[in-house]
């Protein structure tokens, strides 16, 4: 029985401790690495969340009271937060610095809070805000400007005229406001006839030689025989893309006849054969492709010619920089998907 067992003095019993002497120290060491490099890294986690999670009320409120910040980094901070989108913070930051008692600038800040009111499309605060600002401060072009464009947005146009009246009195070009304003009051009247409101805007058009493209573009939807009676040849660029997508029907070809810009734009489209190149790159090549198999067709987008902005869709008062009639129509060749699905369709009848 006892062979089974090392005698305590045998040289093999100091061998198997040492080795579970070993053993034992190297599975510490092992755990206890683990466990502090989890802690470390808890710790940094813990550090960098604060910086994640944005300040919530509260926290503002005690920060911008506490004054430790100056007011010039807050107005900042609001600024950053307005223009990557999160009107909230921005909003939250104005109203904090607003009920520090006897804040400087406080016309400043409220005007800021009225254009991120604006943005964030709370119009009825932001209308609120530039008329308190206007109450102390009837001179401020700028807070008019702004109320001027809450009530377009609103579609309260009989008080954003109004508004170009003091506008006005501050030497402020208003022409192109007051065209456009008539205009819009012009197409969003629910009892005129389409008849009475193409007259109308006509008679804007014949005044002021402005807002070609708001005023074809009804137009032409609504009576192209009138449209092509009054349309200037000489504006054809600036409202390219109206032209390439009216109705075949609802050409004029006397009129596209006589002038080589729309010769060679309805060439390259395919509805006549009245040029053999053109001098607009992309004409050119449809009027070339035309004997083709090649499905090519223009696609537009638009640019304001004021802050360069490119815009997908026709716009009439830029929505980032708030200019009138600046939109500049650019084209390029494309596939016309369009023909390729008619084309599939038609096969399968
Ligand atoms: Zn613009």
């Amino acid at each position: 029985m006892n062979t089974f067992f090392i005698e305590f003095r045998d040289p093999l019993f100091s061998i198997i401790i040492f080795f579970v002497i070993i053993f034992v120290i190297t599975f510490l060491s092992y755990w206890w690495g683990r466990y502090t490099s989890k802690e470390d890294s808890k710790h940094l986690d813990k550090f960098l969340q604060q910086f994640r999670a944005l300040p919530s009320q509260d926290e503002l409120k005690v920060l911008i009271s506490g004054g430790e910040i100056s007011k010039k980094s807050w107005l900042l901070l609001a600024g950053s937060y307005s223009k990557s989108g999160n009107y909230e913070k921005a909003i939250e930051i104005y109203h904090e610095i607003l009920r520090v008692p006897n804040s400087s600038n406080k016309k400043e800040t409220m005007f800021l809070l009225g254009k991120v009111y604006f943005k964030a499309g709370f119009l009825e605060r932001s209308k609120a805000v530039f008329l308190e600002i206007l109450k102390s401060s009837p001179r401020t072009p700028q807070a008019l400007h702004y109320l001027l464009l809450v009530y377009e947005y609103m579609r309260d146009y009989k008080s954003a005229l109004e508004v170009l009246e003091p506008l006005e009195q501050l030497d402020k070009d208003v022409l192109n406001d007051e065209a456009y304003l008539k205009s819009l009051a012009l197409l969003n009247n629910a009892t005129m006839g389409h008849e009475e409101k193409a007259e109308e805007l006509l008679k804007i058009y014949r005044e002021t030689h402005k807002l070609t493209y708001l005023i074809f573009e009804y137009l032409f939807r609504t009576n192209p025989k009138l449209a092509w009676e009054n349309f200037d040849g000489s504006k054809s660029e600036r409202v390219t893309d109206l032209l390439w997508n009216l109705n075949s029907k609802d050409l004029d070809l006397a009129i596209i006849a006589k002038n080589s810009y729309l010769r060679e734009l309805y060439s390259a489209r395919g509805d006549v054969d009245l040029v053999k190149s053109s001098s607009v790159f992309e004409f050119d090549v449809l009027i070339n492709l035309k004997n083709t198999k090649v499905n090519a067709t223009l696609n537009f987008e638009y640019v304001c010619d004021e802050c360069k902005h490119i815009f997908p869709f026709a716009f009439n008062r830029c929505t980032g920089c708030h200019s009138i009639d600046t939109a500049r129509v650019e084209w390029h060749l494309s596939k016309n998907y369009y023909k390729d699905f008619s084309e599939e369709n038609n096969s399968f009848q």
